[in-house]
């Protein structure tokens, strides 16, 4: 695992981001894994007849108990709603005393890591918000990941009522 960070320069301030990265997630711990393949075997599940891109989401309870969920594409073309939205308001609807601690994300086709969409990043955030603890965000893809331990991370300047 290398921890990377970024450092961007805007109008002479910094912001920087760490993260991990994992080049091959065989290298990461056990728990993490079997969360990725989860996320892997939830992209099965994905209807996505339109983009063919089949999005897989995992989480991690901090009981221990795992759910997943797959991206569903609508007729109605912005009715369907990606896999981690889909799975974090399930979640949220069922089990909101037992907070999230990892979500993870995988995808078919898988030529690189799949990354969470700005709106997903949103909700993640919002979660972490609610639930008052942080969630650690795993996207993989092509054998390797990356890891952020807060959605924050990817998310700055993040929108607040
Ligand atoms: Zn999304």
């Amino acid at each position: 695992m290398r921890v990377k960070t970024i450092i961007v320069d805007y109008m002479m301030r910094n912001l920087e981001i760490s993260y991990e990265h994992y080049e091959d997630t065989g290298n990461m711990n056990v728990v993490d894994q079997v969360l990725i393949s989860e996320a892997q075997a939830a992209t099965e599940k994905a209807n996505a007849p339109y983009s063919n891109f089949r999005v897989g989401a995992a989480v991690r309870l901090r009981s221990g108990r795992t759910f997943h969920a797959a991206n569903f594409e609508s007729e109605v073309f912005p009715a369907g709603l990606c896999a981690e939205r889909s799975l974090l308001f399930f979640i949220e609807s069922n089990y909101a005393d037992d907070p999230i601690e990892s979500l993870a994300i995988a995808s078919v086709p898988s030529e690189r890591e799949c990354y969470p969409c700005g709106q997903c990043r949103q909700v993640i955030v919002d979660v972490e918000r609610r639930q008052k603890s942080p969630i650690r965000v795993i996207m993989s893809g092509a054998g390797s990941a990356t890891v952020v331990d807060s959605a924050e991370k990817l998310l700055p300047f993040t929108f607040k009522l």
